[in-house]
C-alpha cells in the first residue's frame, strides 16, 4: 500500500480543506471520501473531520508546501461514513449558508462518536391509543395518504405540504406514510420541533412502529446517540424522531421525510451553523429522492407560497376530527378594568368552566411576575446592567431577573433616579397569572408550564402529563403551551395580551402572532363545545380579526400582499449580517465598512439596507449593529461575503460577524 495524501474538513472557522499523511505502513484499511477521520489541528487532538479527497503519492513526502504533513489519527469505523445523498446535503449546506465545509461536519455525527452507552435506553412515555388496525382514515386523510404513496411508489423526490386544522388528524396521515415506507424496505425520519414538549406524538410513533424506532435529543447521554446513530446506519432502526439535528441521522434507503408542525421557528438554528432545518429536509429529501411531508395548521407563508407555485403539492384537512372548531371572541380591553391582566369575563369564564369539571388553558407570552419595575413619578425602568432590556420581576424566588443573560438582582423598594416609593411592577406574565387565578379562584388547581418551571429534565412531560390526566383544572403559560397537544378536557383557551408580539419591528411579527394564536385557540374543544377568548386592546386588528374567524388562507391572502409590496421573503430574500463589539464607536465603525464594502461590490445584486443598530442594540455587554442584503446571492458571492467578513474580524479588535442566511427574526 502506497503513502496517502487526505484532503480532510476539519471542523474550525477557515475556508478549505487540510490535508494530512496517511502512512505506507499502516495495517488497518486506509480512508477514502465520505469517511470520517480524527485528526490533530494546531494544539488540538482528535477532531472529527470529513474526508473530501484521497491521493496516492509516489513517494514519502513529510511536507506541503513547506509545512510539515501530520498524519491521520484514525478512521471511524464505517457506520459513521457519509453516503453520498449525505455527502452532498454537506456540500450544499456549506455552500448555500456561506459556511466552511468543516463546519458542518459535526452535524453529521454524534457528539463522541463510538462512545459505548453505560444506562439502559430511554424509555418513551406511553399513552393508551387506539389499536392501529381499527382506525379508518378519513376521507381527506385518504386522499393526502394516496398522493404520498403514488410519490412513494414513483421513487422519485416530491415535497407534499399537509395544511390540517388543528385536530383534524394530521399525524395519523404521517403515521400512514411511514409505514408504507417501511413496508417498501425504506426508513423515515421525523421532526418535531420541541421532543420535550411533544411527549404524546413520540409516544405515538413509538407505540406503532416499536423497536425500529429511536429518538435523538439533546438529553441523550452520548453512548445512548452513538448507538442510535450506528444502528441506524445499520439500518436496525429505521424511524428516527427528533428534534431538527435528526434530519442528518444516516437512516438507510430514506423513504420519507416529516416536517411536523412546519411554521415552528425552533427549526432554524439560531448559532452558528445557522440552517433552517425544514428547508433542508427539501434538499435532504431531494439528494435521497425520498417524499418531504410538511404538515401544519398554519404554514409558514414561505411553505404556502412554494405550494401556490406548484413547487410543493398541497394536501388539506378541512375538518377536525369528532368535533367543531371551538369560537373565537375578542374581549376589548379598552375601557375595561381589567387589574393583574383578567378582565371580568375572562376571569368569570375560568371559574364556570371549572365548575363544570372542564379544563382551561392561559396563554401569557411572557413569564415571569411582571414585565418590568418602572417608576409612576419619573418613569424610571429597572433595566440590565448588560443588555438594554428591563429587567423582568419574580416573585418565587423574588428578583429581578433578566430573560437575555441571566442578570439577577434584588426587587428594588423605591426608585433609584427619584426615591419614589411608587415604583410599581408593570405588565402580566405567567407567574401574576398563576398567582391571581389562585386568589380569585381558590378552588381551581392551577399548573404553569414555562421556561421556569422546565428547568429539570422530565418535567415538561411531568407537567403536561398531569394536565392530560385531569390532575389540575388549569395551566397556564407561555407559548410551550401552544404546541401540539391533544387535551381532551380542554373547554376553554383564554389569551392574555393577543396583541402582544404584532407590533414587533419585525416583518414576521404578524406572521408569529397569528399562527400563535391560532395554535393556541386550536387547544380548545377537542371533544365536546369548545371556546376561545382574546383579551385585546385593538379588536379592529386584520390579524386579530383573521385569529377570531381562523381564516388562514384569508390572513396568508393579505400578509402576502403586504410582502410583495414591501419586497420581504418569500418574494425576496434575506441574509443578514450581524455585527457586535464590546465598544460601541469600533461595532460602528466596523459596520460603515462592512456595508459601504457590500455596497461596491454586490450592488448590482442586492439591495443593502443599514448599517443600523440592532432592534435589540446592546446584549451581554456587546452593542450590536447589522447591515440586511435583501435580493438573491450565488455561492461566489456568498464565499466573498464570508471572507469579508473574516477580513473585518481580523481588522477590528473585539468585533464578531454573523452570516444569517434567510433569518428568521431581525433582532
Ligand atoms: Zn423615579
Ligand atoms: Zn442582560
Amino acid at each position: 500500500m502506497p503513502t496517502l495524501l487526505v484532503d480532510v474538513a476539519v471542523p474550525v472557522p477557515l475556508p478549505g480543506t487540510f490535508t494530512y499523511r496517511w502512512p505506507a505502513d499502516r495495517d488497518d484499511p486506509p480512508p477514502g471520501s465520505g469517511d470520517l477521520v480524527r485528526v490533530p489541528f494546531g494544539r488540538r487532538r482528535g477532531l472529527v473531520g470529513l474526508v473530501t479527497d484521497v491521493r496516492e503519492l509516489p513517494e514519502d513526502v513529510t511536507e506541503v508546501d513547506g509545512a510539515p504533513l501530520r498524519d491521520v489519527t484514525d478512521r471511524l469505523p464505517g457506520s459513521y461514513r457519509l453516503a453520498p445523498d449525505r455527502m452532498r446535503l454537506a456540500a450544499w449546506m456549506a455552500g448555500y449558508y456561506a459556511l466552511p465545509l468543516g463546519e458542518v461536519v459535526p452535524l453529521f455525527h454524534p457528539p463522541r462518536p463510538g462512545t459505548r452507552r453505560r444506562r439502559a435506553r430511554a424509555e418513551h412515555p406511553a399513552y393508551p391509543l387506539q389499536d392501529p388496525t381499527s382506525i379508518t382514515l378519513t376521507e381527506a386523510q385518504r386522499e393526502v395518504v394516496a398522493r404520498a404513496e403514488a410519490q412513494l411508489a414513483s421513487g422519485g423526490f416530491g415535497s407534499i405540504l399537509l395544511h390540517g386544522v388543528t385536530g383534524s388528524g394530521k399525524t395519523e396521515v404521517y403515521l400512514h406514510v411511514i409505514a408504507r415506507a417501511l413496508e417498501q424496505g425504506r426508513s423515515a425520519i421525523y421532526l418535531l420541533p420541541e421532543i420535550a414538549l411533544t411527549p404524546q406524538t413520540l409516544g405515538r410513533i413509538t407505540e406503532r412502529f416499536g423497536d425500529s424506532v429511536a429518538a435523538i435529543h439533546s438529553d441523550l447521554a452520548a453512548g445512548e446517540r452513538s448507538r442510535v446513530h450506528e444502528a441506524a446506519a445499520r439500518g436496525e432502526v429505521r424511524v428516527v424522531v427528533g428534534p431538527r439535528s435528526a434530519l442528518f441521522a444516516p437512516v438507510r434507503d430514506l423513504g420519507v421525510i416529516v416536517v411536523d408542525e412546519e411554521h415552528e421557528s425552533s427549526y432554524k438554528q439560531d448559532d452558528k451553523p445557522r440552517y433552517h432545518a425544514r428547508d433542508l429536509a427539501l434538499v435532504r429529501g431531494r439528494e435521497a429522492e425520498a417524499v418531504v411531508l410538511l404538515g401544519s395548521a398554519t404554514p409558514d407563508l414561505a411553505s404556502w407560497h412554494r405550494a401556490a407555485e406548484g413547487r410543493h403539492q398541497l394536501g388539506v384537512l378541512p375538518d377536525r376530527l369528532g368535533g367543531a372548531m371551538p369560537a373565537v371572541e375578542l374581549i376589548d380591553l379598552r375601557g375595561q378594568a381589567a387589574p393583574d391582566g383578567f378582565s371580568e369575563p375572562l376571569l368569570e369564564a375560568v371559574a364556570e368552566t371549572v365548575a363544570a369539571g372542564r379544563q382551561v388553558i392561559l396563554y401569557h407570552n411572557r413569564r415571569g411576575f411582571a414585565r418590568q419595575l418602572q417608576c409612576r413619578d419619573c418613569g424610571e425602568i429597572v433595566m440590565c446592567p448588560h443588555c438594554d432590556i428591563g429587567l423582568t420581576v419574580h416573585l418565587r424566588p423574588r428578583r429581578l431577573l433578566c430573560h437575555y443573560c441571566g442578570f439577577e438582582r434584588e426587587v428594588l423598594d423605591a426608585c433609584p433616579a427619584c426615591r419614589s416609593p411608587a415604583f410599581l411592577p408593570g405588565g402580566g406574565g405567567t407567574e401574576r397569572t398563576e398567582l391571581v387565578l389562585q386568589a380569585s379562584i381558590p378552588e381551581a388547581r392551577v399548573l404553569r408550564l414555562d421556561h421556569d418551571t422546565t428547568r429539570r429534565r422530565g418535567s415538561h412531560a411531568r407537567i403536561l402529563g398531569a394536565f392530560a390526566a385531569g390532575e389540575a383544572d388549569v395551566l397556564v403559560g407561555t407559548q410551550m403551551v401552544a404546541k401540539g397537544h391533544h387535551f381532551p378536557g380542554v373547554a376553554l383557551v383564554g389569551v392574555l395580551a393577543a396583541d402582544d408580539g404584532l407590533s414587533l419591528p419585525d416583518y414576521r411579527a404578524t406572521e408569529r402572532a397569528f399562527q400563535l394564536l391560532t395554535q393556541v385557540a386550536g387547544r380548545a374543544g377537542r371533544t365536546g363545545a369548545g371556546r376561545v377568548l382574546l383579551q385585546t386592546w385593538q379588536p379592529e386588528h386584520p390579524i386579530i380579526l383573521a385569529a377570531v374567524d381562523q381564516d388562514y388562507r384569508g390572513f396568508a391572502h393579505l400578509e402576502l400582499a403586504q410582502r410583495r409590496l414591501a419586497g420581504y421573503p418569500p418574494f425576496r430574500r434575506l441574509l443578514r449580517l450581524g455585527l457586535s463589539a464590546p465598544r460601541q464607536a469600533t461595532v460602528e465603525r466596523a459596520a460603515s465598512q462592512l456595508a459601504g464594502a457590500v455596497g461596491r461590490e454586490l450592488a448590482d445584486h442586492c439591495e443593502v439596507l443599514g448599517p443600523a443598530p440592532a432592534v435589540f442594540a446592546r446584549l451581554q455587554n456587546r452593542h450590536r449593529q447589522q447591515v440586511l442584503l435583501k435580493g438573491e446571492l450565488s455561492r461566489a458571492q456568498k464565499d466573498w461575503l464570508a471572507r469579508c467578513c473574516r477580513a473585518l474580524r481580523d481588522a477590528h479588535r473585539g468585533v464578531d460577524v454573523v452570516i444569517d442566511v434567510d433569518p428568521v427574526g431581525l433582532y
